[in-house]
């Protein structure tokens, strides 16, 4: 009697087994398609989806017989999810009233904030982008989360908290009272020197960073005088790219003033954030290295309208942004003409979290096509995080991260800022089919 038992519990269970590890395939008709493979743009096509992987892509509305799900996108124009380079989701620009949270928030505080920008920008479209900077790790812990399933966000690649030297844009404890500001060191992001800054990339290898962020020049929203002054020294800067690469991470660098960027893109790094003050000299030596140009137009449009409100930034932050935040956009309209690499990227965080597809009516604006600026949102990402393997296009073996919107986005590019339906690693997370 027993053995019968058994043996009924073992066909159940096998049974179970085979019905989990069954594939479910998921049939899309895409009425236009933009694959990101090239720039071409392909009428009524057929995505075949199995678990969370593509697995073929082919001519005219297919709909195999195993298919346990059709999803009818052929009003819409579907692309692969898009990628943001440059976010900041435990934080969101709010006024004044932003700069009282470094002496008011713990780390759960940043990580539930976090958790919830994270939705908004998935909902968005993003299904992909790189946290460039923290407070306490809590990015670490919210990608975490979001891969085990028990919090809903993007993939999210992240540096941790982010490296400066002393005084430098990224030290957390700029403008408070001695008392508080302490002496930061390495393990906090502050570092002064080889050693330290070797330091400081291998802690945040061990802390689980994906990738390094450093500050190389002032910045605009720091409590500190200066938004362009070179930060590191050559030899900190060659330390730190080094270090990473010997851990398998890229650095992505901060940057404003021209020759914090000189520095940075002889040592060796990956990207140039924000890069107000180019010129063609830098312009020259980022296709020389083959170093990725991260624009953020949205942040300096952003900070430069804001500092028509008196109070809205501190004093000393108020004419950093009046002086830098309008210029990033010319900056980015040369840099394409010159034929600088361009990822797409927001500093989302400082404009508003869900928001950040309106970058690309500002490149657009200044003479990018859209279907540029699609790819730079999707193939050039995902050769910057070096994962063209399993992401950044809609074909066979990707990961199944796909976005649609109504209507044709090469003829309006600002469609993309009411993204419909969003597919992250085979699932659909959204599918708003009433506008
Ligand atoms: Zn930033």
């Amino acid at each position: 009697m027993s053995r019968i038992i058994m043996s009924c519990c073992a066909l159940l269970l096998s049974l179970l087994l085979t019905t989990s590890l069954h594939a479910e395939t998921t049939t899309i008709h895409a009425g236009k398609l933009i694959t990101a493979t090239d720039k071409n743009v392909r009428e009524q096509m057929t995505i075949i989806v199995k678990d969370n992987t593509i697995t073929q892509v082919l001519s005219g509305f297919q709909t195999p017989e195993d298919s346990s799900m059709l999803i009818d996108l052929s009003d819409y124009t579907v692309m692969p999810g898009l990628m943001d380079m440059h976010t900041h989701l435990s934080y969101q620009h709010g006024g004044p009233s932003t700069y009282m949270k470094r002496v008011q928030y713990n780390e759960a505080d940043y990580a539930f904030d976090a958790a919830h920008y994270a939705q908004k920008t998935l909902m968005a479209g993003f299904t992909t982008v790189r946290n460039l900077g923290d407070s306490f790790n809590e990015t670490v812990a919210l990608r975490n989360a979001i891969n085990r399933g028990v919090a809903v966000g993007p993939r999210i690649f992240t540096t941790a908290k982010s490296i400066a030297t002393t005084g430098g844009h990224a030290d957390p404890t700029n403008g408070l009272t001695k008392h508080l500001m302490g002496n930061p060191g390495p393990d906090a992001g502050v570092v002064n020197g080889v050693a330290q800054a070797r330091q400081a990339v291998r802690q945040r290898y061990k802390d689980g960073a994906d990738l390094i962020k450093i500050t190389a020049t002032g910045g605009v929203l720091s409590v500190a005088k200066n938004g362009q002054n070179p930060q590191f020294m050559s030899d900190e800067l060659t330390a730190i790219v080094e270090t990473a690469n010997d851990y398998g991470m890229t650095v992505a660098v901060h940057a404003h003033g021209k020759e914090g960027m000189v520095r940075a893109i002889k040592a060796g790094v990956d990207s140039i954030e924000h890069g107000t003050y180019m010129d063609d000299t830098v312009m020259d030596l980022m296709k020389e290295n083959g170093t990725f140009y991260v624009p953020t137009i949205l942040a300096g449009n952003f900070v430069a309208e804001k500092a028509k409100i008196d109070g809205f930034f501190p004093a000393i932050v108020r004419p950093k942004a009046a002086a830098i935040g309008p210029l990033i956009q010319q900056t980015f309209a040369r840099a394409y003409q010159a034929g600088v690499k361009i990822a797409f990227g927001t500093d989302s965080g400082v404009s508003a979290h869900g928001d950040n597809a309106q970058e690309f009516g500002l490149m657009v604006d200044v003479g990018m096509p859209p279907i540029e600026a699609i790819l730079s949102a999707t193939k050039h990402t995902a050769e910057l995080l070096n994962v063209t393997d399993t992401l950044g296009s809609i074909s066979a073996g990707k990961l199944a991260d796909i976005v649609a919107v109504k209507g044709d986005p090469l003829a309006n590019i600002r469609l993309l800022e009411n993204v419909q339906f969003v597919m992250k690693d085979g699932a659909v997370v959204k599918h708003d089919s009433t506008n």
